[in-house]
């Protein structure tokens, strides 16, 4: 916390918690139900313009800002009525502010990735968001291919170990720096001073290994991490939850790996969805790898284009499960 990057970094996504949060609170269950997109993507919108704002009044306004969104469609006239409520959730975070700087704040966030960049996905775990259960707010600074700092908000995430499945509105924030441990707290500006260092659970071989993957099969092939772990002694099904709330449930010894399988030859993961996840992982004692067991590389642009899949979890737990994929030769 000393580091003033990591500052900024930390209050960047509380603030962006609470826009998601309001936008949470000011859609009918009815409207989430329906499978209307438009809640999402207006947190989407509200998260991105929310962390850009407060990292271009911070004295790192110079570094790009790589995030999943842009404000193209939002800036269409017939999109007037999510432009109101994006910069209605995102003045309830930050105060006032105009349309023309939300627009603006957005579209900073197609920075390119070079030597140091910051790198956001403002609301992961779109489908976790639709369901109030679980979805992240995540920002990482990546310099030269590594990433040197991650914060994750996780505003449903219960601060305790439990049932995924219901959202507990204090949640969880965490984050780490690199060679700097991983440390969480309630997910609120004013719990950062309460943050307390986490560290992943103590694992031996042969005990069983509590895992979690994806809600959504499409982004992890669950029955395979089920046949993996049983090789490995452990049945059962693996908590699901959406988001890199899977990352900090590792890191903060919830559970002890996390699989994520490839579904599709060709589906290469992005930065934006592993980087923030994956330090504060790293930096509570966990082995991150793609399903290779080689280390994530972050350098390579949008994606991680030298990687397939991700195990993060206990060193040994992880070593066993690489082991175990390379044996199914795929
Ligand atoms: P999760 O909530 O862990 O299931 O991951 C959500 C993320 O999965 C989204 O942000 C997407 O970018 C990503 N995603 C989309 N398609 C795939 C896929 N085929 N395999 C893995 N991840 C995917
Ligand atoms: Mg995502």
């Amino acid at each position: 916390m000393q580091d003033a990057r990591l500052s900024t970094m930390i209050h960047a996504v509380a603030k962006a918690a609470m826009a998601t949060r309001f936008v949470h609170a000011s859609t009918s269950i009815d409207g989430l139900a329906k499978e209307d997109k438009s809640p999402v993507t207006i947190a989407d919108w509200a998260s991105q313009a929310v962390v850009s704002l407060e990292l271009a009044r911070s004295m790192f306004s110079a570094l790009p800002l790589v995030g999943e969104e842009e404000a193209e469609t939002l800036r269409a006239p017939e999109s007037a009525e999510l432009r109101a409520r994006v910069v209605e959730a995102v003045t309830h975070a930050i105060g006032r502010v105009t349309e023309a700087e939300v627009l603006a704040a957005i579209d900073r966030g197609q920075g390119v990735p070079n030597a140091l960049f910051f790198t956001l996905d403002p609301v992961d775990g779109t489908k976790g968001f639709l369901r109030r259960q679980q979805y992240a707010i995540s920002l990482a600074l990546i310099e030269s291919g590594e990433v040197v700092a991650g914060v994750v908000g996780c505003p449903n995430l219960p601060t305790t170990n439990g049932n995924y499945d219901v959202a507990d509105h204090a949640g969880t924030l965490a984050w780490a720096t690199r060679g700097g441990g991983a440390f969480a707290c309630a997910c609120g500006e004013s719990e950062i001073v309460r943050a307390e260092r986490i560290h992943v659970a103590s694992w031996t071989s042969g005990a069983p290994v509590r895992a979690c993957e994806s809600v959504e099969s499409g982004h992890s092939k669950q029955d395979l991490s089920a046949e993996l772990l049983a090789g490995l002694g452990s049945l059962g099904t693996p908590a699901r939850l959406d988001s890199q709330s899977k990352y900090v449930v590792v890191a903060r010894g919830g559970a002890d790996a996390y699989l994520r399988l490839p579904t599709k030859k060709d589906y290469r993961e992005k930065i934006w969805d592993h980087a923030a996840g994956a330090l504060v992982a790293t930096e509570a004692g966990a082995r991150v790898c793609d399903v290779d067991g080689k280390p994530l590389d972050f350098g390579q642009g949008r994606e991680l284009a030298a990687n397939r899949g991700v195990f993060a979890g206990h060193p040994d737990a992880v070593e066993q499960l690489v082991s175990a994929y390379r044996l199914r030769g795929l």
